[in-house]
């Protein structure tokens, strides 16, 4: 019966049922051919990356804290970032995060200097390598340089400390460089609360706060709002003129009750705004089996500790944990950054999300895959995949973020339109 009726079949749909039996496999690539367009894409697209901490890491060997600066213009053994390792992984503008520690804060002029020192050492990367680096202060300068091969630098203050209390000192980092500011880090601060302190100082942004958001959108640079507080981010959203970035934030759901990651409402609020949010990369960003690991580990450094009757800080019990580390790998991957940004584009949309990696902020818990600037075509790879057109991953690649910088540059353009 079951052969009458296939029997049955015109011979033009019996030639296409043939015909897709036959090379099933022929429509989709292999992997090989991916990684290959993952690689050419890599180099073609301008990458934008939201966070890269240089400017600290190089600041902390040449205060002493190890003896000889990375030459990060040549291969450098340690460290995440490097010219060479750019190269190849085809980033093009890395943010420069200067990074103030909050411990900066509470010393009055202490936390403007720092922020001044790390930015001096972004000028002499790009004045020492001119073939190599470049400074850049607009997405049509990235373009620019990109043109000639250059990296760029776009350089973004990692907490607002440094404009004390002075709304002035807006103007004067902008003048400075500076396209990015993070309203706060670690700790509340004179501007708002942070996402990793209890105190909630001001229960979201401050008065002055308010006045620092203003400012920005009046200046042109962009409001990051990666690490404050929820209440502080939806006070942000109320006010701001322009869209903004969560400049190395992933995505709460994976990570539940850890307030530094993005919640779906806040992404959704994010997107209706125009805004973007860039992927971390650290591991203890990417799931919460990471962050339950990282407690065990700490356990298991107090218990080592107390059995040996030495400091949880001794050399002793730091080398017995290195060396534990090593032997139960625990790292999570370049599938589950691809999985934060599929949440993101299931939730609101392509538009909305970018890369925000952390290198060089987040320690030895970078995800198997993506262990440095070099490995980027790995996850343009695991996109492709996933089925990612060309055109959405040249969005996530840059296009996002220059959407929303160019809009911030807009805005600022008719403030200054009106007078
Ligand atoms: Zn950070």
């Amino acid at each position: 019966m079951k052969m009458k009726n296939l029997l049955k079949f015109s011979p033009l749909v019996a030639a296409m049922l043939f015909a897709s039996c036959q090379s099933p496999q022929e429509s989709l690539p292999s992997d090989e051919e991916l990684q290959t367009k993952a690689i050419e894409l890599s180099q073609r697209f301008i990458i934008t990356d939201g966070h890269v901490d240089i400017p600290y890491r190089l600041s902390r060997q040449r205060f002493g804290l190890t003896r000889v600066m990375d030459d990060i213009s040549q291969r450098t053994e340690r460290g995440d970032f490097d010219y060479v390792r750019a190269k190849q992984g085809g980033l093009d503008a890395p943010f420069m995060s200067i990074y103030i520690p909050a411990s900066y804060q509470d010393r009055p002029g202490a936390s403007k200097a720092y922020a001044d020192s790390l930015i001096l050492i972004v000028e002499k990367l790009a004045a020492d390598h001119p073939d190599k680096f470049a400074l850049a202060n607009t997405p049509a300068q990235v373009e620019a340089n990109f043109g000639k091969g250059l990296i760029s630098m776009p350089m973004g203050m990692e907490n607002g400390a440094p404009i004390e209390d002075d709304l002035a000192n807006v103007e004067y980092f902008f003048n400075r460089g500076i396209r990015y500011i993070t309203l706060s880090h670690g700790k509340d601060n004179k501007i708002c609360d942070s996402s990793y302190d209890n105190t909630r100082t001001w229960g979201g942004l401050s008065p002055f706060g308010e006045e620092v958001v203003k400012e920005m959108n009046r200046l042109g640079i962009m409001v990051d709002v990666s690490h404050i507080s929820d209440d502080a981010f939806f006070d942000v959203m109320k006010l701001t003129k322009a869209p903004v970035i969560a400049s190395h934030s992933s995505c709460r759901a994976f990570t539940p009750g850890f307030e530094r990651n993005m919640s779906d409402d806040m992404i959704k609020e994010l997107a209706k705004n125009g805004g973007v949010i860039q992927i971390n990369f650290g591991s203890g960003f990417l799931d919460s089996v990471y962050i339950r690991r990282r407690d065990e580990l700490r356990n298991i450094r107090l218990d080592y500790a107390s059995q040996n009757n030495v400091a949880p800080n001794d050399s002793l019990v730091t080398a017995y944990m290195n060396q534990y580390i090593k032997d139960n790998p625990n790292y999570s991957t370049v599938q589950v950054v691809a999985d934060h940004i599929d949440h993101v584009k299931n939730l609101v949309g392509i538009d909305y999300v970018g890369l925000g990696s952390d290198f060089d902020g987040v320690g030895d818990s970078l995800p198997d895959g993506l262990k440095d600037v070099s490995e980027y075509p790995n996850l343009i790879f695991e996109l492709l995949k996933r089925g990612y057109s060309e055109d959405e991953i040249e969005k996530i690649c840059y296009k996002n973020v220059w959407r929303v910088w160019n809009k911030v540059i807009e805005v600022a353009n008719s403030h200054q339109n009106l007078g």
